[in-house]
C-alpha cells in the first residue's frame, strides 16, 4: 500500500469530491478551500512535481492542464482563474504528488500572501 495521499484518492481509499475524470486524471475538491473553487487536478500515474511529470511524459502535463481548463470552464469561472503547481518545500508543496490547483470565483490578489 502507497503512503502517498493523492495516489491513495486515486485508489478510492481515501474519500473526496471528484468533478472530473478520465482515464488519466482525477480532480476534487481541496480540502482546504482557499477561493469559491478551489479544485486540485492530479495524474492518476504517481510524478512527484510539475518537473518530475514534464520530463516523463510532456502530453501527460498538457492533458492535465487541459483537464484544469475543463474545470474552470465546468465551474463558470468566466471571469477568470489561477492555476497553481506548487513545486517543493520552497514552492510551499505538502502533498509530494503532482497536482495543478484551479482557483477562481473571486478576485485573487498578486503576489499571493
Ligand atoms: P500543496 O500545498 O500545493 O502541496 O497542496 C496540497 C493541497 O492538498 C492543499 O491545498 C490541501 O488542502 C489539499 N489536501 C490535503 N489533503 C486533502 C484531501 N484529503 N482531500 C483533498 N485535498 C486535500
Ligand atoms: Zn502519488
Amino acid at each position: 500500500m502507497t503512503d502517498c495521499l493523492f495516489c491513495r484518492i486515486v485508489a478510492g481509499e481515501i474519500p473526496a469530491t471528484v468533478v472530473h475524470e478520465t482515464d488519466e486524471v482525477l480532480a476534487f475538491r481541496d480540502i482546504s478551500p482557499q477561493a469559491p473553487t478551489h479544485v486540485v487536478v492530479v495524474p492518476k500515474q504517481h510524478h512527484e512535481n510539475a518537473a518530475a511529470l514534464a520530463a516523463a511524459d510532456e502530453a501527460l502535463a498538457g492533458r492535465l492542464l487541459a483537464a484544469g481548463a475543463a474545470v474552470a470552464e465546468a465551474e463558470g469561472l468566466e471571469e477568470g482563474y489561477r492555476f497553481v503547481l506548487n513545486t517543493g518545500a520552497d514552492g510551499g508543496q505538502t502533498v509530494f504528488h503532482v497536482h495543478l490547483h484551479v482557483l477562481g470565483g473571486r478576485s485573487l490578489t498578486w503576489p499571493p500572501g
